[in-house]
């Protein structure tokens, strides 16, 4: 693996989800290069997946203080 990336710097507010442009607490490193961002939300939905695509991630959503699926989504 060439893990050549600057380290992980922390998701904030202005890093949004590619798929609904939610705020992101997933960063995926692809190993094709590039990276995606995903919501919370998204984060567990496709999450199985990403993890078969990902040279890395960097998961925030435990900032969230509770399970998504709990969470009450103004931004969605
Ligand atoms: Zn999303």
């Amino acid at each position: 693996m060439t893990t050549a990336f600057a380290p992980s710097t922390p998701l904030s507010a202005v890093d949004r989800c590619d798929r609904c442009g939610a705020q992101a607490y997933l960063r995926v490193e692809l190993t094709a290069g590039g990276e995606l961002l995903f919501c919370a939300h998204h984060a567990r939905e496709h999450g199985d997946k990403l993890r078969e695509i990902a040279a890395h991630v960097h998961d925030e959503t435990h900032k969230l203080g509770s399970t998504p699926a709990t969470v009450t989504d103004s931004e969605h």
